[in-house]
């Protein structure tokens, strides 16, 4: 990991008020404090929520006197930008560092009027997973809500255009960090933040079950997607180790709970892997997995990762899948990754800028 301007970042940043780690209560009353009437606040909760800024500078409707004042005594947090690569499909990958210097990826996907943004829960993952480039690698630590949702806002501005989907699907388990990964959605969410709709944001996890129950019980309609990889016991505890304890069993019981509790379909996404987990048995036990229940399968490419003994699929073999679970009334789609040609496609997501 690579350390960004770290000393440069704790001095600035010593004996200061985070903006980001105030409630809106906290607000009115830093500004009373400073003498100022209460719009102020308000004005201001907006250019570090809605707007994102990255400097005092930026909030052109206060007084200059007062955004001085705030830059000597408060910060804005947030992320810097370390670099950035661009895919010819037009998605665009991030290397964002924190305060502390530990780094993580995101990245952007436009398309016609939408802008999709795939974030990070986690620096790393622990979760082990065998075709995984962030799994390979291992945990550094798990990201704030505000270090999530400060990846979104980053990406917004970057591109200048309105988020419209959010998929938390880059480095880490969202579940491994469940409190943080529900404040950024409740942000991204929240009329005071983005604004992006709850059937918009989407987690992806391994299938923490847990954690799977928690989430059907929240309020918001946020949408679940579920890392599946294979309906065969032995063939996903060698690929998927970190949930080796949670039975395939267990995980059929709490997607039918969710279900019945949420009365949303999750997606349960499936890598085609070569000689791994695209046989006719594996996908007799996917349909049987399936069937009956609300669900919708996304069939993805395996992406190859460097020195990986994996590989994906043929394309060939992927229509079968579709072609199968649609027989038995299972609702299969084949996803396209994005930028593929900057290892910014799923799996690909560990700090190889360098
Ligand atoms: N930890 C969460 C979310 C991040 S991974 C999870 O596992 O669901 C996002 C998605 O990328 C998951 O579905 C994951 O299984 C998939 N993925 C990981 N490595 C991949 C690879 N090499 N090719 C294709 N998909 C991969
Ligand atoms: Fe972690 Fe998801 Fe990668 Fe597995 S697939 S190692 S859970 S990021």
């Amino acid at each position: 990991m690579q350390p960004v301007n770290q000393e440069q970042n704790t001095a600035a940043r010593a004996g200061k008020t985070d903006l980001r780690k105030l409630s809106s209560k906290e607000f009115v009353e830093l500004l009373k404090n400073m003498g100022q009437p209460a719009f102020r606040a308000k004005q201001i909760e907006e250019w570090v929520w809605e707007k994102g800024v990255t400097s005092f500078d930026q909030m052109t409707n206060l007084p200059k006197a007062l955004r001085a004042s705030l830059a000597e005594t408060c910060t804005l947090g947030g992320v810097t930008e370390v670099t950035c690569q661009k895919s010819v499909d037009g998605s665009r990958k991030y290397l964002l560092g924190f305060e502390d210097g530990v780094t993580i990826e995101c990245v952007g996907m436009p398309s016609d009027k939408r802008l999709a943004v795939c974030a990070s829960t986690q620096a790393g993952c622990g979760m082990g997973c065998a075709f995984c480039a962030t799994g390979t690698a291992g945990l550094t630590r798990s990201l704030t809500a505000d270090e999530i949702y400060d990846q979104v806002v980053h990406v917004r501005n970057d591109f200048g255009e309105r988020v419209t989907s959010v998929v938390m699907m880059g480095q880490g388990e969202p579940f491994a960090n469940y409190d943080a990964t529900l404040g950024a959605l409740r942000r991204l969410n929240s009329p005071n933040g983005l604004g992006i709709g709850a059937r918009h944001l989407t987690v992806s996890t391994c299938g923490i079950i847990p954690m799977i129950t928690r989430f059907s019980r929240e309020p918001e309609q946020f949408t679940l997607a579920v890392s599946l990889h294979s309906a065969v016991q032995r063939t996903r505890d060698a690929l998927m180790p970190g949930v080796r304890r949670y039975s395939l069993l267990r995980l059929y019981d709490a997607m039918g709970e969710y279900t019945d509790r949420t009365g949303r379909r999750p997606t349960y996404e499936y890598a085609l892997i070569k000689g791994i987990n695209d046989s006719d048995e594996e996908l007799a036990y996917l349909c049987d997995f399936c069937r009956d229940t609300l669900c919708h399968v996304n069939i993805i490419q395996l992406n190859e990762v460097s020195g990986s003994k994996f590989h994906p699929a043929s394309e060939r073999r992927a229509e079968d899948f579709v072609r199968r679970l649609a027989s038995v009334g299972v609702e299969a789609t084949i996803r396209q990754s994005r930028g593929a040609d900057i290892d910014a496609a799923c799996g690909q997501l560990k700090q190889s800028f360098t």
